[in-house]
């Protein structure tokens, strides 16, 4: 790969997202990606304020094109800002490997705790994580950005345990090929139109929201537990099969899953519509 062309493009007005290796100081190691691993981090700007970061290293082989695209598609995710989205600091790219720098989520993954606290986590509290991930997609709907990997995985915490969507984006900037080969594609979290025609829009996210709904009731157990990809696919869109709701989820949130997963895409809800409806139903925010 050679990086400098793009340095060169960079080389006289380098972009406030435009991150570079040698600012970044490593610390420990957070965890396992699917493409490399996440460290806690400090970058330093050149103004010389220094930022606490999460980044994760992504070893691909990137084409020129490739990365092209990733720089595109992190300028897009630089200008996402909500409390409830895992905020984008920047990428470095002039280097390998490949880095994107976000905020950092001290809380870990949803699923996780989901898994740890089980039914410990009371009621209102689930839905609270359900209300704060719905208001980071409902700003997503609304400057019309469409997260294609929506999933209790993909939805961290802070260490006050507000909940923010991450993980967006990158799957379109991936090389085409590797994402097929790597990443095993998350039938059981996709709507009908995306398993048969590969559509993604707002209401096959919203689908996909319905999921990480019933995930989060059913204390991350997984969807459609003992049942193959392949059984599922027949099954949902073939005889309309659904999950049904997990025990202990208000009635009026068990419809709005229901209401995620109708075969006509026009009537499932927006996430303006389930943010709403799940606010009667949440604990407020923990204040520190
Ligand atoms: P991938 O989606 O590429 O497989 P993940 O985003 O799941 O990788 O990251 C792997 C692990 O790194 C997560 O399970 C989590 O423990 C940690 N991690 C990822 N992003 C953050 C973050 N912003 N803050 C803190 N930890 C993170």
């Amino acid at each position: 790969i050679d990086g400098r062309d793009l340095y060169l493009t960079y080389a006289i007005y380098r972009p406030r997202w435009m991150l570079l290796h040698k600012n970044i100081s490593f610390g420990k190691k957070l965890g396992e990606g699917a493409f490399g691993e996440v460290y806690i981090a400090k970058y330093q700007f050149r103004e010389g304020t220094k930022v606490k970061m999460a980044v994760k290293t992504m070893h691909l082989k990137h084409s020129r094109a490739d990365k092209l695209e990733f720089l595109k598609e992190a300028r897009v995710m630089y200008s996402l800002q909500h409390n409830n989205i895992v905020r984008v600091f920047g990428v470095a790219a002039l280097a390998l490997p490949l880095i994107i720098a976000m905020e950092l989520c001290t809380g870990g993954c949803l699923l996780s705790y989901l898994r740890k606290f089980k039914d410990t986590i009371p009621i209102e509290r689930k839905t609270r994580f359900a209300y704060e991930a719905a208001k980071g997609l409902a700003y997503l709907e609304k400057v019309g950005f469409i997260h294609r990997d929506i999933a209790a995985r993909n939805c961290m915490m802070t260490a006050q345990l507000t909940v923010k969507v991450g993980d967006f984006g990158m799957a379109e900037a991936l090389p085409e090929m590797t994402v097929s080969e790597l990443k095993k594609v998350p039938i059981k979290w996709l709507a009908p139109e995306t398993m048969q025609r590969r559509i993604y829009s707002h209401k096959t996210d919203i689908w996909s929201f319905g999921i990480t709904m019933w995930e989060i009731y059913a204390n991350g157990d997984p969807p459609y537990q003992g049942q193959t990809n392949m059984q599922v696919r027949a099954k949902v869109v073939v005889q309309g099969y659904r999950l049904s709701v997990p025990g202990g989820t208000p009635d009026p949130v068990g419809e709005l899953m229901h209401k995620c997963w109708l075969v006509d895409p026009a009537a499932r809800p927006t996430f303006a519509y389930v943010e709403e409806h799940l606010a009667k139903h949440a604990e407020k925010p923990i204040k520190v």
